[in-house]
């Protein structure tokens, strides 16, 4: 099992329904998680508060595990640069960066009809993009890494491509000490022969020297605990290739 979840949604954020900060860290605790971090989406500058209204929730209730309030902070679907919602990110103490939206054009895509444009013109912005992404020292890890890719193209014709970019991304990503995160829900959203793929990304990413982190992206408490597409991964990769708590926050 691993010992710790560093991302995990609350019902503040509108689609976890359950999710208090109260029944999620009782869960972690009944699941005996040594550190959690809370992460909720941020999805605009004017969304901070939300920050200050978790921690509030959290002083409120007794718990075992260590708690960090962080937050996964979207990738701006206006602009092509990678560049986050918001730069004013003191308040956070663990920042994911959530690239959810086509670039440009700001929709979030759950299947490349949801793609308005060529797969060639969206391939082209999401590395631009992406490299913009794993360039800001503010962000501490990448969530989900290329789950906007499968949403958005068609991957039997175009996923050379896509490992050839995120080589590309995990040599910036290592300079810039940004881990890449190894996320459980990614798994529900794969075809059975890319989730039997998707390690390769994390051998990309760990011959280019980036860590790699746990987080399952919880939006239920029924989720919490749940690691089988990360431990699947995690067992082509010698013991030790999945980094703590503490080598990814003090970088
Ligand atoms: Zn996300
Ligand atoms: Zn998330």
């Amino acid at each position: 099992m691993i010992p710790y979840d560093l991302h995990i949604h609350t019902e503040f954020c509108g689609h976890a329904p359950g999710m208090s900060v109260e029944v999620l860290v009782r869960r972690a605790d009944e699941l005996g998680l040594e550190t959690i971090a809370i992460t909720d989406h941020l999805y605009a500058a004017t969304g901070l508060p939300l920050l200050t209204a978790i921690r509030a929730e959290l002083s409120q209730c007794s718990h075992r595990c260590r708690v960090i309030v962080g937050a996964e902070v979207d990738v701006d679907g206006d602009f092509g640069d990678g560049r986050l919602v918001t730069d004013e990110l003191s308040a956070c103490d663990y920042v994911i960066a959530g690239f959810h939206y086509v670039p440009t054009v700001g929709n979030y895509p759950h299947s490349p009809d949801d793609c308005t444009m060529p797969p060639e013109d969206f391939l082209k912005l999401w590395r631009t993009a992406l490299l913009g992404v794993v360039s800001n020292p503010k962000i501490h890890t990448l969530a989900h890494p290329a789950r906007i890719v499968a949403a958005a193209v068609n991957l039997d014709d175009w996923f050379d491509e896509v490992l050839m970019t995120l080589a590309e991304a995990a040599k910036v990503s290592a300079k810039n000490r940004i881990a890449w995160e190894i996320n459980e829900l990614t798994g529900s959203r794969l075809s059975d022969y890319y989730r039997q793929r998707w390690h390769v990304i994390y051998k990309i990413a760990l011959d280019a020297g980036v860590k790699l982190v746990f987080g399952s992206d919880s939006h239920s408490p029924e989720a919490m605990g749940q690691s089988a597409f990360a431990e699947e991964i995690l067992s082509r990769f010698p013991p030790g290739s999945l980094s703590t708590p503490d080598e990814i926050l003090n970088r």
